[in-house]
């Protein structure tokens, strides 16, 4: 069958968002993302908007922040868009849709940006020290080695399992995808400065949210926890307002990242944290909408030899697009069922940020 709303690769995707924007009546902008595809075509972030420009309530929801995800968001933005729920939002509410975020990454099949930055481990104060992640630095070598062959994957296989037994399960996920801050050629790199995409991303808060008093945020998220389980993760301890209202609106599944119920290690820098601090005039409540794909060390793996690809190889070659498969199908199951879970979990988190951003009107 075909794959109608998920479409195969970055252009495409994009086509179908922009149509889709279109035939919802949508303001559309793009702001030009300086590199290109491995097509050698143009990237961009699209924005676009339905409802008034000053509605005091916004529902924003954005795809790609995490590159190859985006084929996971840009579906749900997508049918979202294609179903016509822009029809149903109540006097007030307007939506915001931020199409690739990170549009290098999902161009190229990578997780990353185009600095092999994590979005997510970038929204740090970086006139502070740097964060420290001595697990990973233990483990760097091992974790993306110069030579990709069988003798690196077991001496990473025998240093996983010493570090497991020395620290836990839960200690090896931390120190592998926490953030870290000491290898640029390394995985869940938070970068030394602000990236193209959060600069992006900080000035669209800024320049076009800056007014709402409500503003509710979904961000689509892939490769963690049970296939096709859509699981809301909250930036915010247990216990605060953002995490009460968040469990309000999208139900007691709902749960603070690192917590014991998430299928996230607690890590630094992602950027659904730091956005309560840039519309410090609005009450802000978002989740990650994270959908489970494959088994987590096939998903490190998948990352591991992307690093190595990017560092050391040639993403064009046919070694490199064997490893861009495998990353696409870490991040994207390619199956009805899934996107139809998918497609299903996004359209009741949404109805769900609407309906909370309505009843928030009400209550003034
Ligand atoms: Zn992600």
């Amino acid at each position: 069958m075909p794959d109608a709303t998920f479409a195969p690769g970055y252009p495409v995707a994009r086509a179908r968002f922009l149509a889709a924007a279109k035939g919802a009546g949508a303001a559309i902008e793009t702001i030009p993302h300086p590199g290109r595809g491995p097509d050698n075509g143009a990237l961009a972030t699209d924005l676009a908007w339905i409802g008034p420009k000053d509605a005091p309530a916004i529902l924003l929801m954005v795809s790609a922040t995490h590159g190859v995800e985006g084929h996971c968001g840009s579906g749900a933005q997508s049918a979202w868009l294609e179903r016509n729920e822009a029809a149903l939002l109540p006097t007030g509410v307007a939506v915001l849709m931020v199409h690739a975020i990170n549009p290098h990454g999902f161009a190229w099949t990578r997780r990353v940006n185009e600095d092999n930055v994590d979005l997510n481990r970038n929204w740090i104060d970086f006139t502070a020290p740097l964060p420290d992640n001595t697990g990973y630095d233990a483990l760097a070598d091992v974790i993306v080695p110069s030579i990709w062959d069988e003798t690196q994957k077991q001496r990473y296989k025998a240093a996983v399992a010493a570090y497991i037994k020395s620290h836990g399960e839960a200690g090896l996920m931390k120190a592998i995808s926490g953030g870290q801050y000491h290898h640029p050629g390394g995985i869940f790199y938070g970068g030394t400065a602000p990236v193209w995409s959060r600069e992006t991303l900080s000035a669209i808060f800024r320049e076009r949210l800056g007014h709402a008093a409500h503003v509710s945020i979904i961000d689509f998220h892939t490769g963690l926890g049970p296939s096709g389980y859509g699981e809301p993760i909250i930036s915010a301890p247990h216990g605060s307002a953002i995490a009460n209202r968040a469990r309000a609106r999208h139900g007691l599944t709902a749960t603070p990242i690192g917590g014991p119920e998430s299928a996230s290690a607690e890590l630094s820098g992602d950027w659904m944290g730091a956005a309560p601090a840039l519309l410090p005039d609005a009450e802000v409540t978002g989740i990650a909408l994270e959908f489970g794909t494959v088994p987590t060390n096939m998903v490190i793996d998948a990352l591991r030899a992307d690093a190595w690809l990017h560092g050391h190889g040639d993403p064009l070659s046919p070694e490199g697009q064997a490893i861009k498969a495998r990353m696409l199908a870490a991040f994207y199951t390619n199956t009805d069922h899934w996107r139809g879970m998918v497609e299903g979990q996004s359209l009741v988190a949404a109805r769900q940020a609407v309906a909370g951003l309505k009843l928030a009107l009400q209550q003034g």
